[in-house]
């Protein structure tokens, strides 16, 4: 009887994998057989095509489906974010840090606003990777040079980063997002708790699958399958996986416990590369790289490499933490900290500031950029800078935020 019930819960389970989802959901006939009376593995569906192009190559005829391309050469606007506040009730709830996620963080609603702001107003999304190259000059040596992108008519140039896609552990406790997962469907979606404490999957509660819903909707928002690029630190894992290592004590249960995360958010770095998304370094302890000693950035640096590039691949982008660039903060300086990190195979290297400069630097093969950041701070201080954006008024979360100053209210 036991193996019958377990036979025919089998059958159910493919009966209802076929009927819903729409997608062919068929399972190896081994596992169908179910010789043991085991419970039946059920494999994800086969994820659904995914294009990546190159938006540095013209289009044969300078038509693809059925739009016309043209060349850009103007500014690549670069917008940022932290995680978003799925749950601002425990975010804004007068604890100490509340009003530093007021300042830095935007919650869901806002940033669906956004969203579908820069959506109406003509900007689709490209890789920071390819925005600019690396190239032989005619002194034989290696420098940064801008690419011309060939877009679609009439858009514009959008980059997104996302700054600590950590999901670090105070992160937990204020509204956020515990980690990324694959869901049933087989798509990225979050892990979460909601203010009374039950689990909860969801698209529509993170940055990450909420902009890959949007792009799915709207697919000529990513008209090249960029989505955007994740800065992450490592100090306490990534993506939500605590995937660190302990210079202090450091047990064998601890190090299997690593382990075990390591292999859990494999399949996650996979399908956000798989799906447009890419993977800059954000320094593994978030340090201050202006002020820091040369020794503690390199010993850093290494282990970003060890413990964050080994998972992530490598990359040629650097987000400054704090903002602070090497060298005392002067973007026109080429010390020796800045030296040593485009050694490491950095090239691009980016600040945060008022508008979205970027600067090919002629010393060394390397260039800087500032991105524009979309926050509690911009919302309230910064209205008219952000307007080829969004109109801050029709963005703020006024009710659920903080009573604080508002320079346009
Ligand atoms: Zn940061």
């Amino acid at each position: 009887m036991r193996r019958f019930t377990a036979l025919l819960l089998a059958v159910l389970t493919l009966l209802s994998l076929t009927a819903c989802g729409g997608q062919d959901a068929s399972v190896p006939e081994e596992d169908t057989e179910d010789p043991g009376g085991e419970p039946v593995e059920v494999l994800p569906p086969e994820p659904e095509p995914y294009d990546i192009l190159d938006p540095t190559v013209m289009p044969e005829g300078g038509v693809r489906d059925g739009v016309t391309y043209v060349a850009y050469d103007g500014i690549v606007e670069h917008l940022f974010f932290h995680p978003v506040i799925a749950y601002p009730e425990l975010a804004f709830d007068g604890d100490a840090q509340a009003n530093g996620l007021d300042d830095y963080m935007v919650t869901v609603d806002e940033y669906n606003k956004i969203l579908q702001s820069v959506y109406d107003k003509g900007y689709v999304l490209v890789d920071i990777g390819d925005v600019w190259s690396e190239t032989t000059g005619e002194d034989g040596q290696p420098k940064m040079v801008k690419n011309t992108l060939y877009l679609p008519e009439g858009k514009k140039p959008l980059i997104l980063s996302y700054d600590d896609t950590n999901y670090y552990d105070y992160m937990l406790q204020n509204g956020f997002a515990y980690k990324l997962i694959i869901g049933e469907d087989g798509k990225i979606a979050s892990w979460g708790k909601d203010p009374q404490g039950n689990e909860v999957v969801s698209r529509d509660l993170d940055a990450i699958p909420i902009l890959d819903k949007f792009v799915e909707e709207h697919p000529d928002f990513s008209p090249f399958g960029a989505k955007g690029c994740l800065s992450l630190t490592g100090y306490q894992g990534i993506l939500g996986y605590r995937t660190q290592t302990d210079t202090k004590s450091w047990t064998e249960a601890q190090e299997a416990n690593r382990q075990k995360e390591i292999e859990a958010v494999k399949p996650i770095i996979a399908e956000l590369k798989r799906t447009g998304w890419t993977f800059g370094s954000h320094t593994w302890g978030h340090i201050r790289l202006g002020t820091k000693s040369m020794e503690s950035i390199q010993a850093d640096t290494q282990r970003w490499f060890d413990e964050v590039g080994s998972l992530v691949g490598p990359t040629t982008i650097l987000f400054y933490p704090h903002g602070e660039r090497p060298d005392g903060n002067d973007w026109q300086n080429t010390g020796p900290v800045f030296r040593y990190l485009q050694s490491q195979g950095f090239r691009v290297f980016a600040s945060v500031g008022i508008e979205s400069f970027s600067y090919i630097k002629k010393d060394i093969c390397a260039v800087i950029c500032d991105r524009l950041h979309p926050d509690g701070t911009t919302l309230r201080h910064s209205r008219d800078r952000y307007l080829q954006f969004y109109d801050a008024k029709d963005i703020m979360d006024v009710a659920v935020r903080p009573q604080r100053e508002i320079d346009w209210a």
